[in-house]
């Protein structure tokens, strides 16, 4: 394994999840950075058309693939990030069987391409991890409070699982391993419908329909935004530090006042309602990230005010939400 201390310069990425929310912002700051760029996903929760942007660029390549197969690349990678998995509970609900594939034999079958290559290996995992915790803010530390076989679990256990598994790698192989596991990221490019809170309440809130928060709105969410998200991801493979790490903003904000903050944003005359609270909720969710801190450097830059309204700006325009 390389040294932990000396940082890493890559020049090819794999990033699977390439064409999703998260990896094609993590595609295009690679590609800012003049790293070559393969991203490798399968559509499932995303559409080509995300990848219209990154296509201009000339290092940049597109592989259509279902990570729970074997990699079918041949080319050599000095980096591979691991983002493909279902991530919205409405996704992940949908295609559940598919969700815990991902996280395991799409974990291996990254891993292993990590492996083959003697690259960096960066797993997107998540807050989820910590399932609704008794521990606040989230330290790396705390093993969390997950039921495994509620609704949920099909993603939050493949993530725990996914995250034993790079352990394993790192231990049994030698591969030089990443973790990070992020919290709420939102920006542009999510998609209206994909069932997560933000999206939901721009696109009520433009549409002049009731926001509609779930519970009692008083639980409570560190909203990242995306290209602070991708930075740290991006700070942790350069760095040789196995994680896990916390990536996310630690201000919080109750669900409440994520949607009050988006009403007044966006100049809405939508009520804020109550609707029915979600199975496994979980109440309180907050980052520690006196590690990301202290091992990369790294922390937010983007508040919640300019985020959302970058993000609601982006919302106006798009096509089809
Ligand atoms: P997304 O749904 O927008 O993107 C996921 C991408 O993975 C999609 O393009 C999808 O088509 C692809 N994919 C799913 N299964 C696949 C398979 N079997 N083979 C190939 N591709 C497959 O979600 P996102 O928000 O961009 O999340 C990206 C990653 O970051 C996920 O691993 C997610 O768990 C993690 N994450 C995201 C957040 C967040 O708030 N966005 C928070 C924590 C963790």
């Amino acid at each position: 394994m390389t040294d932990p201390g000396v940082p890493r310069r890559f020049e090819r990425a794999v990033v699977t999840g390439g064409a999703g929310f998260v990896g094609a912002h993590l595609c295009e700051l690679l590609l800012e950075e003049d790293v070559e760029v393969i991203a490798v996903d399968n559509l499932a929760t995303s559409s080509a058309d995300t990848l219209d942007a990154l296509r201009r660029h000339d290092k940049f390549r597109f592989v259509r693939h279902d990570v729970t197969q074997p990699m079918p690349l041949h080319c050599r990678a000095d980096v591979v990030f691991h983002l493909a998995s279902a991530a919205s509970p409405r996704d992940y609900l949908a295609l559940p069987l598919e969700t815990l594939r991902a996280g395991s034999h799409g974990t291996e079958h990254a891993l292993d391409l990590a492996r083959r290559d003697g690259a960096r290996f960066v797993l997107a995992s998540t807050s989820e991890v910590y399932g609704d915790p008794l521990e606040h803010p989230q330290r790396e530390e705390y093993w969390g409070n997950v039921n495994p076989i509620g609704p949920r679990s099909v993603y939050d256990e493949a993530k725990r699982f996914a995250e034993a598994l790079t352990s394993a790698y790192r231990r049994e192989h030698g591969v030089d391993t990443g973790i990070a596991r992020i919290f709420n990221t939102y920006g542009p490019g999510m998609r209206a419908h994909d069932g997560r809170m933000i999206p939901a309440f721009l696109d009520q809130a433009l549409k002049g329909e009731p926001i509609t928060v779930t519970g009692t709105g008083e639980q409570t969410r560190s909203i990242c935004y995306v290209e602070d998200t991708v930075r740290g991801l991006v700070a942790l493979a350069r760095s040789g530090h196995p994680g896990p790490v916390n990536i996310g903003n630690p201000h919080e904000l109750t669900v409440r006042q994520v949607a009050e903050r988006i009403k007044d944003i966006t100049g809405s005359g939508s009520p804020i309602e109550e609707i029915d609270a979600v199975v496994d909720d979980p109440k309180r969710r907050c980052p520690d990230i006196g590690l990301a801190r202290d091992v990369l450097g790294w922390e937010p830059k983007i508040d919640a005010d300019d985020g959302l309204r970058r993000t609601a700006a982006w919302f106006r325009r798009a096509p089809l939400r």
